[in-house]
């Protein structure tokens, strides 16, 4: 695997890559990888000949208050799950200059209306620090195709939205959530859980799954997200939200034939988890 971290070596060698017709597929990461993250260097491997992971801790993504500082950074072991997963190339910009050089384009740069919702509206500012982070990588790293985790559905959404307005030729592809077999959707986050967080965090995506048992029998969305929330306070769960929405992140209507999706976000203790499931 070629490690490089300043953009010029980069370019070098992306250019090399590409005057030999390689299909490059990118997967951005903030590094601290686990199965969820290799799942989709597995994904990338299948649908393009070189593979790049990006790592790299975007500033612009966290709130003042939140752990940007104390956020996980595991490089060593990083590279040698990167390289078990043969992935290509690693680009781990050595500072945030490598990938914020002409930050002038980036001011108009914004996640709009959705990307206020959920959880925008617990962290404000969040997605457009996302938004700006993968556009640069985009515009730095000329993948054919990258690949973003359902997990984050939200920021999955707003990542095509954002792609298909000016990366029309970049095809964004959507790995499923990668899970511990008790259910616990993996997260870098899911290291600040203490011995008995650890217990009780596989109990939300349980208590989401009876939700959508719950909607079918009594078809009230109003009354279901009651019952989830209480279900989740029970089990010591702080509920930022419960969400029943379109896989637009539209309002849904009773009765639709739509796609529909349950998103939530809540704390147990000092860390935020969130998960999803779609439906029909
Ligand atoms: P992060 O390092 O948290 O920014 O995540 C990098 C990428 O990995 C994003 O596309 C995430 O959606 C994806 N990801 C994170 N956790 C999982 C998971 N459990 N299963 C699949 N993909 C994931």
């Amino acid at each position: 695997m070629i490690i490089l971290d300043t953009k010029e070596d980069y370019k070098n060698y992306i250019n090399l890559l590409k005057s030999k017709g390689e299909i490059i597929s990118l997967v951005p990461t903030m590094g601290n990888l686990h199965d969820g993250h290799l799942s989709l260097v597995e994904i990338a491997k299948k649908k393009s000949s070189k593979v790049i992971t990006t790592i790299f801790i975007n500033p612009l993504q966290f709130g003042k208050n939140e752990d940007f500082a104390s956020y996980p950074r595991t490089m060593k072991q990083d590279i040698d799950k990167l390289k078990k997963h043969n992935c290509d190339i690693l680009f781990a910009p050595k500072s945030k200059n490598e990938v914020f050089n002409n930050f002038d384009d980036l001011k108009n740069l914004k996640a709009g209306p959705k990307g206020n919702i959920l959880c925008g509206k617990i962290r404000p500012g969040h997605f457009d620090g996302v938004l700006k982070v993968v556009y640069m990588l985009f515009q730095l790293t000329e993948p054919n195709l990258s690949v973003f985790g359902k997990k984050d559905f939200q920021q999955l959404y707003l990542i095509k939205q954002m792609a298909k307005k000016y990366f029309p030729k970049l095809k964004i592809i959507s790995a499923p959530t990668i899970r511990t077999k008790n259910g616990l959707a993996l997260s870098s986050r899911n290291l600040y859980l203490d011995k008995t967080s650890i217990r009780i965090a596989p109990l939300f995506y349980k208590i989401l799954l009876d939700g959508i048992k719950n909607l079918k029998n009594s078809n009230n969305f109003e009354e279901t997200i009651k019952y989830i929330t209480a279900n989740l306070e029970k089990n010591k769960f702080l509920v930022n939200y419960v969400s029943f929405m379109t896989t637009e992140l539209e309002k849904l209507k009773l009765n639709t034939s739509e796609r529909k999706i349950l998103l939530s976000s809540v704390k147990l203790g000092q860390t935020r988890l969130i998960d999803n499931i779609e439906f029909n």
